[in-house]
């Protein structure tokens, strides 16, 4: 594929630094040649950008070296995990435009293994049941500079070990009784190799093993063991897993038998600006109803952003552009609206909306005559064609066009000036009116039938355009606009106060009664609009039958490209 294919479609153009280790490990023939990678979430929650970042960056990294990606769930803690959260998250990743083939794991398939895997480390004098309880074994394990204490359960033997280990798997013990831990070296600079803990009692029924299970293994005990018996060649993650490494490591160590192992490779998590980006944290936000659900088009998640309008492809190029590194920093939230309109731009049929609306009366225009004029559905994409717009005698504009007092830089309508309606014709504003309150109602105009299409009869010039609606025929529609969620722009810098304190109190306004020209009628759920010179918007799925509901996906202006390029 050329550069121009593959934009957009999730394979990187840019190499990084972990293409470069699989071009070297394929130049070696490392892996007999194979490309396998996974994507790994926790189904305990609903994905956002970042994971997004992540799953670009497995499929893509996959797909450019003729490799294909694992989707596995990392379902070990019972407590936290619903099927709802699976069904989101495999949801999310397909609209991003990628698949897992039949290719779909659980850690939960992997129970069985597990166990055996834990009980051939006890036969070794590997492993062993800890009757202490978690604050004790937490408070025994030393500071990096100071070693641990061994646990006096530590030289249990190894026959007691198996007993107590199959009793904690037969429901013998209370949750919290015992636990099995790894036995390492308690004074391991690595605080990850201080006899971890493998397995812990819960006995919470699973999603998927229901009540089968009452022992589960930690997150740690499971994860790299499924890379390695998926045949996982490329083990993508984040930087936090660099001081896990040694410990994964030190498993497959124990478990396998030839050359193969799975290759971890860390690097840096997204971080976005003017939001959060922790599962506990989003869940906080939905569970106690400061958003409106995990799909709010406030939340940086991916189902969030879907239904606010951004594109698979904006948020692919998005992670395209942040691209890979080892250092944790915070991305820009603007690149990423840069990105939605850079796609939209492409795709997204022009209409005209109002969404504070001014009534204008052309009184020099016959009453009850409608005429059609056309309209241009797309500048960026000829093969879009035109459509036709209603024209009549009274119109809706944009409040904001208009100014009775106009200060010096603002050109649009006003007493006694003439602008071009987009694509129908000049109107000068005579006369204003007003309610008993003195607020303008209305504007009493006459056209120059000579502009139609909006082209100057004479040469005389005009020096705005605005858009307009005409008023018999306008559907009335309600528009959420969406501002940043929260106020501050880096939340990390927040870390004596709790992040809720600054949540945005204007993120969301409501317009309950704007205006949109009548093609919108039956526009589809979730299908993407701009509206001329106000921004992109599209169907919220409240929309039904004689209700239009539209989100602003973003406004107009790029506030990336103007002050960042
Ligand atoms: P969170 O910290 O938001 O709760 P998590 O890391 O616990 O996320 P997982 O479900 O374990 O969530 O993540 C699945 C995959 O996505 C992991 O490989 C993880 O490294 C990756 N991932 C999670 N957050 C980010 C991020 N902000 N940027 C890049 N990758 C991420
Ligand atoms: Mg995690």
């Amino acid at each position: 594929m050329s550069a121009k294919e593959t934009i957009g479609k999730g394979i990187s153009e840019k190499s990084n630094f972990i293409h470069q280790i699989i071009e070297k490990d394929l130049s070696e023939g490392k892996n007999q040649g194979r490309v396998l990678t996974r994507f790994p979430p926790e189904p305990n929650g609903y994905l956002h950008i970042g994971h997004a970042k992540s799953i670009c960056l497995n499929f893509g990294t996959a797909l450019k070296y003729g490799g294909v990606t694992n989707l596995r769930f990392d379902d070990t803690n019972p407590q936290k995990e619903e099927d709802e959260y699976v069904r989101s998250i495999m949801e999310d990743v397909r609209w991003l435009g990628f698949d897992w083939g039949d290719r779909l794991y659980y850690a939960s398939d992997h129970f069985g293994k597990l166990y055996e895997f834990a009980l051939k480390l006890i036969r070794e004098g590997k492993a062993y049941v800890d009757d202490q309880d978690a604050a004790t074994i937490s408070n025994q394990k030393g500071t990096p500079t100071r070693p641990g204490t061994e646990s006096p359960f530590r030289n249990r033997s190894v026959e007691e070990n198996l007993r107590l280990f199959k009793a904690m798997k037969d429901g013998g013990f209370d949750e919290g009784h015992c636990v099995l831990r790894a036995k390492i070296d308690m004074s391991s600079p690595n605080m990850h190799m201080r006899d971890p803990i493998l397995y812990r009692i819960m006995k919470t029924p699973h999603h998927r093993t229901g009540d089968q299970w009452v022992i589960y293994p930690m997150y740690d005990f499971a994860h790299g063991q499924c890379d390695f018996w998926e045949g996982i060649t490329h083990s993508l993650c984040t930087l936090e897993f660099e001081v896990h490494r040694p410990l994964y490591d030190w498993f497959i160590d124990q478990l396998k038998e030839g050359d193969y192992r799975p290759q971890q490779i860390e690097f840096a998590r997204l971080n976005l600006t003017y939001t959060v980006m922790s599962k506990r944290k989003l869940l906080e936000l939905v569970r106690d109803k400061y958003v409106n659900g995990w799909d709010d088009p406030r939340m940086p998640t991916i189902s969030g952003m879907r239904r606010r309008g951004y594109t698979p492809a904006s948020i692919r190029n998005f992670a395209e552009r942040v691209g890979v590194t080892k250092v944790e920093g915070i991305s820009d939230v603007t690149l990423l609206e840069h990105s939605v309109r850079e796609d939209l731009n492409k795709t997204a049929r022009r209409v005209m909306g109002v969404l504070n609306p001014l009534k204008v009366i052309i009184t020099n225009y016959p009453d009850n005559k409608t005429e059609k004029l056309e309209a241009i559905n797309n500048p960026e994409d000829p093969d879009a064609g035109t459509r036709e717009v209603p024209f009549g005698r009274e119109l809706y504009i944009e409040r904001d066009d208009f100014m009775e007092n106009p200060s010096g830089k603002f050109f649009r309508l006003a007493p006694g000036r003439e602008v071009r309606l987009r694509y129908a014709y000049f109107i000068t504003c005579n006369e204003v009116v007003r309610d008993a309150s003195g607020n303008v109602t209305a504007l009493l105009c006459t056209y120059d039938p000579a502009s139609r299409g909006g082209n100057s009869p004479d040469g005389r010039k005009v020096k705005a355009t605005i858009h307009w609606i005409s008023a018999p025929h306008a559907l009335e529609a309600e528009v959420r606009l969406y501002d940043r969620l929260f106020t501050v722009e880096d939340l990390s810098e927040e870390k004596e106060r709790d992040f809720k304190e600054f949540l945005n109190p204007e993120s969301l306004v409501i317009l309950p009664r704007s205006y949109v020209e009548p093609s919108l009628k039956d526009a589809a759920p979730l299908s993407h609009w701009q509206f001329e010179r106000v921004g992109y918007f599209n169907v919220d799925p409240d929309s039904g039958p004689g209700r239009l509901v539209f989100n602003r996906t973003v406004a107009l202006k790029d506030s990336w490209s103007k002050e960042k390029k």
